[in-house]
């Protein structure tokens, strides 16, 4: 049986800039039961994503806005206490879209049952979910990669970062990162074998990447936009392909900065695409299948940053992604 209270977190008010305490609410509820063909569930594993930030605005986007008032949408791994569902038992973990609550109840539409034999839950919210699918999909089908080629991460020890670095290695290329801070350059070329990292606080980064790429960038995959962003675009190789997979130095900004070295795509007969992981859907199997394969024979090793907590410490742990405060996929795990 579940228990009697839910715990959750909504959306108070729309923010401006940096999302604060003050834009959420606390709300106790009481827990519901599972009708005829659902399953009610608790949350284990919240997943922490820069996207949130975008749904909170009320503007159009690939998804609607979460509404004022509404539980907030997150990713989380869930683990069912009640059934009614033919395709669902008690005992069964599943990955969905559950909001950040304690307690869930769901019809089963986009719950995918997971295996933790396989790997740890929360790396289905990470390497095995939707950071590596969007790594997979931005690198090698917008990205177009081809082996020996020099590949340019943003947002290098991040989710996706770690992810798109470290499938480029798979795929042969020469892969240079670029993340805040000394710390997290040593994991990308100790550990994660990046080969060369550049510390965007600490160094010059348009002059590192002339030294790190010399013949030019051939995937530049874009994770922060900004002057980063116009920093790679001043080293791309000719038929340079830009991977716009996000644009975090931008998400708290009232107004966004362009890339003002843009013109360097028509020199370079470059392109830039942006992309959807959720496009993808019907091939993240496939994806989960290499990646789980590149995982077993140690070609890529995942990466979690699991903070441990309630729903009650969803807001502060939000905030650390955009303060670098995580290496690696972000969690809160519920204790
Ligand atoms: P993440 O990289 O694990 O976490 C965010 C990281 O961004 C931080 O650790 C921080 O690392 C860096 N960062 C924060 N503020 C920054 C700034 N002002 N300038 C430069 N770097 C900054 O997050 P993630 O989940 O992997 O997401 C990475 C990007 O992919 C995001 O832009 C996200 O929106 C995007 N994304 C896109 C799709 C899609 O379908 N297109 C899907 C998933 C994610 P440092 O310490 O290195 O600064």
């Amino acid at each position: 049986m579940l228990s009697a209270e839910n715990r959750q977190i909504r959306l108070a008010r729309r923010p401006v800039g940096e999302v604060g305490p003050e834009d959420w609410e606390h709300v106790t509820e009481p827990a519901a039961a599972p009708g005829e063909g659902r399953f009610a569930g608790r949350t284990r594993f919240l997943s922490l994503d820069p996207a949130m930030r975008g749904w909170l605005d009320d503007r159009p986007s690939y998804l609607p806005p979460v509404g004022l008032g509404e539980v907030m949408r997150a990713g989380s791994v869930v683990e069912i206490t009640e059934s009614n569902h033919p395709d669902f038992g008690i005992g069964d973990l599943v990955v969905g879209l559950f909001g950040v609550q304690e307690h869930v109840v769901s019809d089963g539409k986009g719950a995918l049952r997971i295996d933790p034999a396989v790997a740890p839950p929360e790396t289905y919210l990470g390497a095995l979910g939707m950071p590596g699918m969007t790594a997979y999909f931005g690198l090698l089908d917008v990205g177009a990669l081809k082996e020996g080629e020099t590949v340019v991460v943003s947002g290098a020890a991040g989710a996706v970062g770690t992810m798109a670095g470290q499938i480029a290695k798979a795929k042969g290329c020469r892969v240079v990162g670029i993340a805040g801070g000394a710390e997290k350059c040593a994991l990308l070329t100790g550990e994660l074998g990046f080969d060369a990292a550049i510390d965007y606080r600490a160094e010059n980064v348009r002059k590192a990447l002339r030294t790190q790429a010399p013949d030019g960038i051939d995937v530049y995959f874009d994770n922060v936009g900004g002057e980063i962003l116009d920093a790679a675009l001043a080293s791309l190789a000719m038929h340079a392909r830009v991977v716009l997979c996000g644009a975090i130095s931008q998400y708290n900004a009232t107004a966004v900065q362009g890339p003002a070295n843009y013109l360097s795509l028509l020199v370079r007969r470059a392109r830039m695409e942006g992309f959807v992981v959720f496009d993808y859907a019907p091939r993240f199997k496939e994806a989960a299948r290499e990646i789980g394969g590149w995982i077993a024979d140690g070609r890529i090793k995942t990466l979690e940053h699991v903070v441990r907590g309630t729903v009650d410490d969803f807001p502060r742990t939000l905030q650390m992604l955009f303060r670098g405060e995580n290496t690696g996929k972000l969690v809160l795990e519920l204790v």
